[in-house]
């Protein structure tokens, strides 16, 4: 008698294998199912079935042929023979359509599959259904790309708001400047110097605002020019002193060398980045508490162009070391919003930012209840060239610069800027012809005619952009040599930077400085 337990313990242990592994199948919610390599099914799970929309008995043994109608089962086919061509993963993204009709995206792995001896058996298939994550991504990168489109709206509204504000800006300030420089009796030139102070905050409350959200649209735009670091601090104590006075503090210069210091900046956002800063000395400060500005060349590195370091220091009441890290967050008070000083938690991030469009850098140092310094860094420039004291102040009637003469020809289509621009040739340059006109179409046939020294060209004109004209210009020889300068309410980087790429000497944005207005006309009228 042979005894036949063993084979029969093995074969309960295949048995029971078998089974756990068909229970493991089965409890798979993706679609799994396995074919040899003439394509019939040797197995499948219930998501499979349900796909197919019949019993598992009725597909074990057939082919997609019988199964599904001849274009899908055509498909299927390739990606077998692929899959075992190629014996390796195959990933496929598939639309399949159930028999009620439902259709659903799946994501489809197909791999050869091997007997425990090696050879090839067929190719084993798992498909996912991806409909819903689909949706999701599509909707995202939807909402991706609208966000991306009002992004791009905010930024021409911006602009265009720019634009529009700026153009009447241009003629109560400059008309006030105007008046300012002529004779007036005390009680008006009280008011008109009212007008101007007002006019000049309201400008900065303009560029403040419009800055936020340049920031935040990560659009900044920047006129980088040399910036005499002493005339900034000057006018930074100017702005502070009665807040100052107000805490029995002091604000002073201190261990700085010559006035003389020029750094690369924008001026406008370094008195945005040092007001900032004096601020925050001042408020997280005691009262009678000191606060001192500190101006240094600082040796660069060997390949590093030379920086300057300007310092606010305080004695207030400083910042912990573990703080630190958190100074230059958006809204981030490090507990400060549990006191009584007022804020946003938002100055040290717009400085952050502006230092780094800048190209500068801005750190700190604090020793808790003894005083904090924060710095910034710029680089160093030598610059003489415009800033002399004697070209700051606009020439009178009656010295030497009245009796240039020339032709300027002006194109300008906003009345009250052509008037702005004539009253300011009329009363200091007298000697000079001013030609205007408020279209640019016939500019090369009025330049040839006017043969001008010098051509000063609006951009936003009504027939044609003054861009055009400037390229209209460009092409004739006879006005090709005219210097052509821009003054437009147009202040963003990009067109000012295409401007002076294309060729014209200069671009003054609105609202105009009358002092630097002249200066540029005596430049090309000299040269001229
Ligand atoms: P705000 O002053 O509006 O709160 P800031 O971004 O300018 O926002 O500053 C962030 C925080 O850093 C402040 O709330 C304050 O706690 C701290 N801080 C800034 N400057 C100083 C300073 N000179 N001394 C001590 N703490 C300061």
């Amino acid at each position: 008698m042979i005894d036949i337990t063993d084979r029969k313990i093995a074969e309960e242990e295949i048995i029971r294998q078998a089974g756990l592994i068909t229970s493991l199948l089965d409890s798979i919610p993706d679609i799994v199912f396995f074919k040899d390599i003439n394509g019939v099914y040797l197995g499948c799970n219930p998501p499979f079935t349900e796909f197919i929309g019949k019993p598992k008995n009725e597909i074990i043994g057939k082919t997609d042929y019988d199964l599904v109608d001849k274009i899908t089962a055509d498909a299927f086919k390739y990606d077998d023979i692929k899959t075992i061509e190629e014996r390796g993963i195959r990933h496929i993204e598939e639309l399949i359509t159930y028999p009620d009709g439902m259709q659903v995206l799946c994501d489809t792995l197909k791999t050869p599959y091997r007997g425990s001896d090696g050879s090839l058996i067929g190719v084993l298939g798992i498909s996912r259904d991806i409909t819903e994550r689909k949706k999701n991504e599509e909707e995202l990168v939807k909402a991706k790309n609208e966000a991306e489109k009002a992004n791009l709206a905010k930024s021409e509204f911006l602009s265009r708001m720019s634009h529009e504000l700026r153009t009447p800006m241009n003629s109560i300030l400059g008309f006030a400047q105007l008046m300012e420089m002529g004779e007036l009796v005390p009680a008006h030139r009280k008011g008109v110097n009212h007008i101007l102070k007002s006019g000049k905050h309201l400008l900065d409350l303009i560029n403040e605002v419009l800055d936020i959200s340049r920031i935040e649209a990560g659009r900044i735009s920047l006129s980088m020019e040399p910036v005499r670091l002493s005339t900034v601090i000057t006018e930074m104590f100017d702005i502070v002193q009665t807040q100052v006075s107000s805490r029995n503090q002091t604000i002073k210069l201190i261990d700085s060398p010559s006035n003389q210091l020029f750094v690369l900046a924008d001026n406008q956002r370094l008195k945005q980045v040092l007001l900032n800063l004096i601020n925050n000395a001042v408020k997280y400060n005691h009262e009678g508490g000191y606060i001192n500005i500190k101006t240094e060349l600082c040796q660069p590195d060997s390949n590093e162009k030379p920086k300057i370091r300007i310092s606010v220091l305080d004695n207030g009441i400083g910042i912990k070391p573990e703080e630190i890290h958190k100074l230059f967050l958006p809204f981030e008070r490090i507990g400060a919003e549990r006191t009584e000083t007022e804020g946003t938690g938002l100055g040290l991030n717009v400085v952050k930012k502006l230092m780094e469009a800048m190209e500068g850098r801005v750190g700190v140092s604090s020793i808790p209840g003894e005083g904090s310094t924060f710095w910034i860094e710029l680089e160093h420039v030598e610059y003489q060239k415009f800033l002399d004291e004697s070209a700051l102040s606009a020439p009178k009637r009656g010295t030497a610069e009245v009796l240039k003469s020339g032709t300027i020809l002006y194109f300008e289509d906003n009345v009250s800027n052509i008037e702005l621009v004539d009253g300011i040739i009329e009363n200091y340059r007298p000697h000079i012809q001013l030609i205007t006109s408020v279209s640019g179409i016939n500019a090369v046939n009025l330049a040839k005619d006017s043969k001008p020294d010098l051509i000063l060209l609006d951009l936003d004109l009504p027939e044609i952009h003054g861009s055009d004209v400037f390229i209209n210009l460009q092409a004739d020889p006879e006005t090709f040599s005219i210097p052509v300068v821009i003054i437009s309410a147009d202040a963003m980087t990009h067109q000012i930077k295409k401007m002076l790429k294309a060729g014209v000497k200069d671009y003054l944005t609105k609202p105009i400085e009358i002092a630097v207005f002249l200066k540029m006309v005596d430049k090309w009228i000299e040269k001229s």
